[in-house]
């Protein structure tokens, strides 16, 4: 049955308007809540950020659904569930939140027991909701008074052992169905895998259930990736020919680089204003409305900036150092074109940042080694997606979402498929030889215990004339041994040894207190050395002058 004709639909699209204060439904929201209100189980695949929250919500409030009473809402996130309750206040919607601290207060209870004050949410954790003998007896009361309208299982996926969320506590939500057997539920996730799928709806015991699963692609969003040379310089190159005039966010890695951005974009007169963890909440908050009203165009900011942001106009989001994740790099992005209009994602990456980001991993505390091992693996797939300029962009990213995507549909959607489209000729190039010739070089100069830096590698085996490089370095047999090979191919080289391991940064503070990143052989040098392994590139050599 159409949607729009459902005798649910004038209350929906009243409460939209009124109590939401928005103005259409995103895609599948309209279809799981119609089928909420039919009483239905309901299983909802959104990609986060795609509007979730509404999915429940919404019909909480309906009295027309075929179930009435309390919507209780499983969430993993203590803190996740006190923005949604304190939004849902602001919009004058009643909802409770249960937490290991304040479960059992008698208001609460009172609350829910009678008729006339029963809030029309109640969030609680999982915890809670299976072990509490209390929660336990508030349940069945409402059970017997049919004032149960629903199981909403939001993060379901948090179920599932074979995702990196699972919850011990998420186990237990298998017993409301034999407990609560009329009571419809309603599971939502942003974890798109096949497998944990299958598992949330067996393990909820899920029944007839409407499924709603929604592409991850954003066919609005232009991708493109580029190494990273002079970011800068290309950033204010890009905004002045493609957005000039036009709102973006700019992520950074650090604090300090966030502020070193901003600034030089206002010297070229682009209205940039840094954001980050380091702020007073009143400058954040500050900088954020400014942001919103127009009155700054560009943020330039950590990851810190985006949760709760909703700017629909967002023209283009860069990564100025390579992302995490690429479930981050997805999210991030993601913060471009809410308005359905083109935008572009543009993000800048290198072997060097590589190595900061897992070095990062590498120093926090209070993460175990697994973790840890999992976050290194997560930044060296960003690096594979990130240098892979043979594969549509959208098909390496929906992959990872385990979603096929058809390259045909990119429709010059990213830089890789516009190299396609432009009949751009993608050359694979063996530099094994070459590559080893580097490696040999640094191991010479360490050797005889001497340090070099990336640039002077790099000016001295392309045979530099500059007099202290070649006061230093002449002696070593493959100095200019690389004068031939083209730039882009030996700047792609040392990233790709980067990534392989075989090179690696040692920082150096020097007497000033300055920071040097070193050249040293990295762990996996010697099966290069060897003969064992073989550096492969892609590239597209630059047309003949
Ligand atoms: P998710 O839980 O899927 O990550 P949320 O429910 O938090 O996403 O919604 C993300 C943002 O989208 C919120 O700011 C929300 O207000 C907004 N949103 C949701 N539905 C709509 C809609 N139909 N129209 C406009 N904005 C919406």
């Amino acid at each position: 049955p159409s949607t729009n004709s459902s005798s649910y639909f004038p209350e929906i699209i009243d409460n939209l308007k009124q109590v939401f204060k928005l103005s259409a439904f995103r895609k599948n929201q309209l279809e799981a809540i119609t089928a909420a209100l039919e009483g239905k189980d309901v299983f909802v695949l959104m990609p986060t950020g795609g509007g979730k929250s509404l999915c429940f919500q919404l019909p909480a409030i309906c009295t027309t659904g075929k179930t009435k009473g309390v919507t209780v809402v499983v969430s993993p996130l203590v803190a996740l569930m006190k923005d949604q309750v304190d939004s849902l206040t602001k919009k004058k919607i009643d909802a409770l939140l249960s937490t290991s601290e304040n479960t059992g207060d008698s208001d609460d209870w009172q609350r829910l027991v009678r008729n006339d004050a029963k809030p029309k949410l109640w969030y609680i954790t999982p915890e809670k909701l299976c072990a509490s003998s209390s929660v336990e007896k508030m349940l069945s009361i409402l059970y017997s008074q049919g004032n149960l309208a629903r199981f909403v299982i939001d993060e379901a996926h948090c179920i599932s052992t074979w995702g990196q969320d699972f919850r011990e506590a998420y186990t237990l939500l298998g017993t409301l169905r034999e407990n609560y057997s009329t009571v419809p539920i309603m599971a939502l996730t942003a974890t798109a895998n096949k497998r944990t799928m299958k598992d949330i709806v067996a393990q909820l015991k899920l029944k007839n259930e409407a499924t709603f699963i929604q592409s991850f692609n954003r066919p609005n969003l232009t991708y493109s990736v580029q190494l990273k040379k002079t970011p800068v310089p290309d950033i204010i190159a890009f905004i002045e020919s493609k957005h000039k005039g036009k709102t973006g966010v700019i992520y950074c890695l650090s604090r300090k680089s966030c502020e070193t951005v901003a600034n030089k974009l206002c010297e070229k007169g682009i209205k940039a204003s840094h954001f980050h963890a380091g702020m007073s909440p009143r400058e954040k908050e500050q900088t954020a409305q400014d942001w919103q009203n127009n009155k700054t165009l560009v943020i330039v900011a950590t990851i810190a900036f985006g949760m709760g942001i909703d700017k629909a106009d967002v023209r283009f989001v860069i990564h100025h150092d390579m992302p995490k994740s690429l479930s981050g790099y997805y999210q991030e992005t993601g913060r471009a074109g809410r308005d359905g209009k083109p935008a572009d994602c543009l993000t800048f990456y290198s072997g060097r940042d590589l190595s900061k980001l897992i070095d990062q991993i590498r120093k926090t505390e209070d993460t175990s080694p697994d973790s840890k091992e999992r976050q290194i693996e997560g930044v060296r797939e960003v690096y594979q997606f990130c240098s892979n300029i043979s594969e549509c962009r959208r098909v390496q990213i929906l992959q990872h979402f385990d979603e096929k995507f058809d390259r045909a549909k990119c429709n010059r959607g990213c830089d890789n498929c516009v190299a396609v489209a432009d009949s751009r000729k993608l050359v694979r190039e063996d530099v094994t030889k070459h590559a080893q010739g580097a490696l040999n070089f640094v191991r010479h100069i360490r050797d005889r215990g001497d340090q070099i830096t990336q640039i002077q590698l790099l000016q001295a085996l392309r045979g530099s004339s500059t007099a202290n490089i070649k006061a230093r370095f002449e002696q070593a047999p493959q100095y200019g041994s690389l004068s031939k090979l083209p730039m882009e191919l030996v700047e792609l080289m040392f990233n790709r040894l980067m990534f392989l391991e075989m090179l690696s940064n040692v920082q150096v503070v020097n007497k000033t207190g300055f920071h040097i990143d070193y050249l040293e052989i990295g762990p996996q040098a010697q099966s290069l050395l060897d003969g064992r392994e073989n550096v492969v590139l892609d590239w597209y050599p630059k047309p003949d002058k």
